[in-house]
């Protein structure tokens, strides 16, 4: 029975982060021309951080995102403004501390602009969220979910805020924190890496000229990801128990250190801004779709950053999940309905399992420290530069071109 505070939609979205931000701009054209109902619940205050003028931050976290990914976000209508601040990813190169082998991966030989981008985070919310907030959808925010219960089409939701939903699809892009998937009883693979990705910006003594650099130390590897202007992004993994000595470092002891592990092929690090350490795990969700329930996102993977391919797959999810929606609104069908959701699942399927294995093959190999291994991946990478097709794959694959 529907109590009279309760409101029926057609979907809702529970967290609004970039994932479930970016499906609900992919239902914008549903919404806008189609009458679909959508509400977003999210449990951080965004509205203050909107009202603001933008501030490029040195301190911002940033993502690379690939080619494919800058598509979508075209078809999506909010490229333009994410452009604005994206720097291209011109050259990826990838190299081996103590060993011989290096790999480069150039835009110019695979005819393209670029190989990817790196974005500020806190732009790319932004930028979605402006365009929520063009659509005409329930908004609440700050607010949780506290009582999810499973109806025969759909689900009921009860929020912290006091709101009452009915919703034929309930999504759910929490990031996977919010306990919500463990009180559905959706349990999750849990593989903890037992490393610590520790991210900050730093500034180099020379222009990087596009360059992303992907260096594996016995450590484990260091990423630099360009950004707009002399900044870049650092993406250092290592070891668990390393983070709290790296964190507490000064500034020019942590430029220092971080020099003599990665040498000078991109420079003078100059500067540093505020540090971070995220502890790493392999987790997936053994279930991703029940009936009116689909689960997007990092609360359906988190992946290890190395390959910087989490955000990149959760999007070519939501592009999946809309497709498998309007597949089944030809047919006739709820949004939340088992025939959309198997239809979503098959779509997903390889690709999730591919990235997954490709990201996780990629620490099995490189993150070992075995002499005949170290020169087997030496002379994996030297390979690699010296077998154009199978580079050119990979590449294509790096940059979300080809599944
Ligand atoms: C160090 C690091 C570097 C990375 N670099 C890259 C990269 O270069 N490229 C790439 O593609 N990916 C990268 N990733 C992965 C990428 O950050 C994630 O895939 C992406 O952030 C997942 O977004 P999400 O919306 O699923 O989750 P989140 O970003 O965690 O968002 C979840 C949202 O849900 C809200 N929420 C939580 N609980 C509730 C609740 N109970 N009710 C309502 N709302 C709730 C939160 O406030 C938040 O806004 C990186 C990850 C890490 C850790």
């Amino acid at each position: 029975m529907t109590s009279t505070r309760e409101q029926r939609v057609d979907i809702a979205i529970i967290g609004g982060g970039l994932v479930g931000a970016s499906l609900g701009c992919a239902l914008a054209r549903r919404i806008e021309q189609m009458g679909l109902s959508m509400a977003v619940i999210e449990a951080a205050p965004l509205d203050r951080q909107l009202a603001e003028p933008w501030q490029p931050s040195f301190d911002a976290r940033a993502s690379a995102i690939a080619c494919g990914s800058a598509r979508h976000f075209e078809t999506l209508g909010v490229w333009h403004a994410m452009a604005e601040m994206a720097a291209p990813i011109r050259t990826i190169h990838v190299s081996e501390r103590g060993r011989l082998g290096a790999t480069r991966m150039r835009a110019a030989e695979l005819g393209v602009e670029a190989l990817g981008y790196v974005i500020p985070n806190a732009w790319m919310g932004r930028v979605l969220h402006g365009r929520l907030g063009e659509l005409p959808l329930a908004w609440h925010c700050p607010a949780t979910v506290e009582e999810i219960e499973p109806l025969a089409e759909g689900h009921r939701l009860r929020l912290s805020d006091g709101g009452e939903l009915q919703a034929g699809l309930t999504v759910l892009a929490d990031g996977g924190r919010s306990g919500l998937k463990e009180r559905l009883g959706i349990e999750s693979r849990e593989r903890p890496y037992d490393q610590v990705a520790l991210i900050a910006s730093v500034e180099v003594s020379r222009p990087h000229g596009g360059v992303a650099y992907e260096r594996f130390t016995p450590e484990g590897p260091i990423a630099l990801l360009p950004l707009q202007g002399q900044a870049m992004e650092l993406v250092w993994t290592h070891e668990r128990g390393q983070e709290e000595r790296r964190l507490a470092l000064s500034d020019g002891d942590f430029l220092a250190e971080l020099q003599r592990a990665f040498g000078d092929r991109a420079g003078h690090f100059r500067r540093v801004g505020r540090r971070n350490a995220y502890p790493l795990s392999l987790i997936t969700a053994r279930e991703t779709v029940r009936p009116g329930l689909a689960v997007l996102g990092n609360a359906a993977h988190s992946l290890h950053p190395v390959a910087g391919q989490g955000f990149n797959l959760a999007l070519r999810g939501v592009m999946d999940l809309v497709a498998a929606i309007e597949a089944g609104s030809e047919r006739d069908e709820w949004l939340g309905s088992p025939a959309v959701l198997q239809d979503f699942e098959a779509r997903r399927d390889s690709d999730r399992h591919d990235v997954i294995r490709f990201s996780d093959g990629l620490i099995r190999l490189f993150g070992l420290d075995n002499p005949l291994l170290s020169h087997a991946r030496a002379a994996g990478l030297m390979g690699l530069n010296l077998v154009g097709p199978l580079r050119r794959t990979l590449a294509r694959r790096a940059m979300g071109l080809e599944r």
